[in-house]
């Protein structure tokens, strides 16, 4: 299981691909891939190997320099492609490493709200969570900070939400993510190994941090929402 985030300058659907076969080695089920395309989200996702996916963009390609990436291994609900990742609402496009302990009692307070549910993820409650926030006003970094004070378990995210190009959230607890420092284009990935040949400066985020990403560059914060400084390494992963 692994995620990879583009906020880049060219067609992202096939970095996209190359990053999540670097991911590979984790183990996956299923995998998927959003973009942002003039604004609106879209995505494509396949059960069993990559290739069913790239035959799935060859049929239907997915234009778009912003994306997420990912390779699921199921822990709620069947690895089929309706819970394979990316997650998405009316606003927000997800991809999730990692458990949500509390899901159920998330799911029913959300589907209270009015929030329909199509998947048996877990993972679908933080789409609902963070499209519920954006929805009363929030701005995308505190509904962030405020999501993540709802969530129980170990996970690491990416966030596209719609409308907004230039604009690539991450957070983590319990599960890696790191961000990657390009030039004029920034990553997210769930390693060096994914992140390294798009760029080999990354910064490691810390337990409960929130990345905040332009493609001018990242900010960081505490699960408090406190600005915070992560080093950034150069790595020598090369392609
Ligand atoms: N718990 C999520 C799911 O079952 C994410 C699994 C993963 O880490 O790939 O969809």
């Amino acid at each position: 299981c692994g995620i990879i985030g583009i906020l880049g300058t060219q067609d992202a659907s096939p970095l996209l691909i190359d990053a999540l076969r670097r991911l590979e080695y984790r183990g996956y089920d299923s995998a998927g891939i959003a973009t942002l395309h003039n604004g609106a989200l879209d995505r494509r996702r396949a059960e069993g190997k990559l290739r069913n996916l790239e035959a799935v963009l060859r049929d239907e390609p997915l234009a778009g320099v912003a994306g997420i990436g990912h390779t699921r291994w199921a822990t709620h609900g069947q690895p089929n492609v309706v819970n394979a990742h990316p997650h998405m609402s009316d606003r927000v496009a997800l991809v999730h490493n990692g458990i949500i302990e509390n899901f159920g009692d998330l799911r029913r307070e959300l589907e209270g709200k009015g929030h329909t549910f199509t998947t048996e993820t877990d993972t679908e409650t933080i789409v609902m969570l963070l499209t519920d926030l954006l929805a009363a006003g929030v701005s995308p970094k505190d509904a962030m900070v405020m999501a993540m004070e709802r969530l129980h378990g170990a996970f690491a995210i990416a966030v596209l939400i719609k409308g907004e190009e230039d604009l690539l959230l991450g957070a983590r607890r319990g599960s890696p993510l790191a961000v990657g420092y390009g030039d004029g284009e920034m990553y997210l990935g769930s390693d060096a190994i994914a992140v390294g040949p798009l760029t080999p400066r990354i910064a490691y985020l810390e337990e409960g941090d929130i990345a905040v990403l332009t493609r001018q560059g990242a900010e960081i914060f505490n699960e408090k929402g406190e600005k915070v400084e992560r080093r950034i390494q150069v790595t020598e992963v090369t392609g």
